[in-house]
């Protein structure tokens, strides 16, 4: 099956994936280009991405539960 576009829908369901950087190439491609087009997307992004980099910046130095970084990110979501 080939993606053509990328909508807002999928890019948010691939947002986690793509900033553990677990997407193939195409798929990473795919989000990529949707950013490039969509402002609000990016806005969001690079958001989300400076969230996680703080949180990580501060999981090593409290050594916390792994599955933290997902929890603060579905709080986000939810707010
Ligand atoms: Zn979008």
């Amino acid at each position: 099956m080939t993606i053509n576009r990328h909508t807002c829908e999928e890019a948010f369901r691939r947002l986690d994936d793509y900033l553990d950087r677990r997407l193939t190439p195409e798929e990473t491609r795919l989000v990529e280009e949707h950013l490039q087009i969509c402002a609000a997307c990016s806005r969001e992004f690079s958001f989300e991405e400076s969230v996680l980099t703080g949180v990580r910046r501060k999981l090593r130095h409290l050594e916390a539960p792994a599955d933290l970084l997902g929890r603060v990110l579905s709080q986000l979501r939810r707010t």
